[in-house]
């Protein structure tokens, strides 16, 4: 079968990497991908957003399944524009309808949906310009820290952690007051919980569902989780806290009233979930949904799913997903994201990789922010290079990533050595 990718990130070179492997595939394309996903597949020039020319590649190249790793073709409704559009109706689009991606694209809708479903979550208020009052009131009730989230898509950055009740009752003001644009019209006031988190990604036909490896990443710039947030630097799989205990507390008040939620609400959703949890105590709570695969964390997940992806994707389109098999690779993967200098605050591209040609075949390096030009590989991103490895556990397999981000260089490279320090 013919597939298309859509996206450019590590995440897309990590799907396209086990796709690849599949003995069911003939041609993968990526639209529009990155210097890596090319070693895998072909890239196309398009965006992962540009409908039409979505629409006119696929049926000139006899596409039999779209997957999207991207939330922002979901949020903008690709799922919709396949399915209403006759000519393209019979490819199967892995990921959720315009009103599934409601899930991470309006954290309002997010937090109603777990109350109508009962599924735990952070006390909660939201507050729009009409109902200020009301928010600076629940704010009073609610103890130091406080969480302030935009409801919107706002890149990663739309969510405020602040240490006074002064300090949130002013960024609340602004977030309303147009602080990312119409994604703020809207915020959520959260109660803070104070855990460790993880990622849960599950897969789904809309009726069955599959869980994928549990991993973690590591989302501030500094060591130690300190500095600013970032895309994410690192991740690990497993998670040694999300035991068989833990984890059957999260499939019974979470995973299975997740699906059970969306099926009696009548959305069409047939893709990825990725449930942003948190261990409190030993209790897992939602701290975020989001409709597709996590990068770094995708970089980590494919390498411990053993069975073929391919195989898995085609249950979930033709929604026979309970019938294929699921298998988990006992080994330990990790990834180390290296990044350009200054990142996420100002930083150059353009910079020559070199040493991808040196590191030993136990990396399994995946290209995110790259571009080839003139028979070179420049960066083209705040986050570059993952370097994936297996192990027999964590410490091996980071032992062997490490190895291969100092091979890996280029100007002003920078990446966390401590990838994995608190599991
Ligand atoms: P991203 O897309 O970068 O994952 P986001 O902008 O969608 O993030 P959230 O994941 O909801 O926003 O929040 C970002 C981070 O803020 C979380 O990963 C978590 O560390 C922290 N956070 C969010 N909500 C809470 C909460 N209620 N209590 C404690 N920490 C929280």
């Amino acid at each position: 079968m013919n597939i298309l990718l859509l996206g450019s990130g590590g995440r897309e070179h990590a799907i396209a990497w086990k796709i690849a492997q599949s003995p069911k595939v003939d041609k993968l394309f990526i639209a529009p991908g990155n210097a890596g996903t090319a070693l895998a597949g072909t890239n196309v020039n398009i965006k992962a957003d540009d409908f039409p020319a979505i629409k006119e590649f696929a049926l000139a190249n006899n596409i039999d399944m779209v997957v999207v790793g991207p939330e922002d073709p979901l949020v903008k409704g690709v799922y919709d524009f396949f399915k209403n559009d006759s000519a393209l109706a019979a490819i199967p689009v892995i990921g959720p309808s315009k009103e599934g991606a409601q899930l991470e694209g309006s954290k309002d809708f997010a937090k109603a949906f777990m109350m109508r479903h009962h599924i735990p979550t952070a006390r909660y208020k939201s507050i729009s310009a009409d109902n200020l009052a009301e928010g600076y009131a629940f704010l009073e009730e609610l103890q130091a820290p406080y969480v302030l989230k935009a409801d919107g898509l706002a890149a990663g950055k739309g969510v405020l952690i602040l240490d006074t009740l002064e300090e949130a009752k002013k960024e609340l003001g602004d977030m309303l007051g147009g602080m990312f644009g119409d994604a703020s019209k809207t915020v959520v006031i959260e109660e803070f919980l104070d855990g460790i988190e993880c990622s849960v990604f599950v897969m789904t036909d809309g009726k069955d569902y599959k869980v994928l490896p549990v991993a973690k990443d590591y989302k501030r710039i500094g060591e130690g989780n300190t500095g600013l947030n970032t895309g994410g630097m690192g991740a690990v799989s497993p998670v040694p806290f999300a035991d068989d205990v833990f984890m059957q507390k999260v499939d019974e008040r979470i995973i299975r009233p997740t699906i059970e939620g969306l099926k009696a609400e009548n959305i069409d959703y047939k893709g990825f979930i990725f449930l942003g949890l948190i261990n409190v105590k030993n209790e897992p709570m939602v701290i975020e949904y989001n409709c597709r695969m996590g990068d770094p964390e995708t970089e980590v997940v494919m390498l411990r799913i053993q069975s073929d992806l391919v195989e898995l994707l085609e249950g979930v389109a033709e929604g026979n997903l309970g019938s294929r098999t699921l298998t988990h690779d006992p080994r330990a993967a990790v990834t180390v994201m290296l990044v350009s200098g200054g990142y996420p605050e100002a930083y150059e591209k353009g910079k020559v990789i070199s040493g991808l040609d040196k590191v030993p075949a136990e990396n399994i390096v995946f290209h995110a922010g790259t571009k080839a030009a003139d028979g070179q590989i420049l960066t083209n991103g705040g986050r570059v290079i993952a370097v994936s490895s297996y192990g027999a556990n964590k410490e091996e397999a980071l032992a062997k990533s490490f190895a291969g981000a100092k091979i890996i260089d280029f100007d002003k490279k920078y990446f966390r050595s401590d990838i994995g320090f608190d599991l």
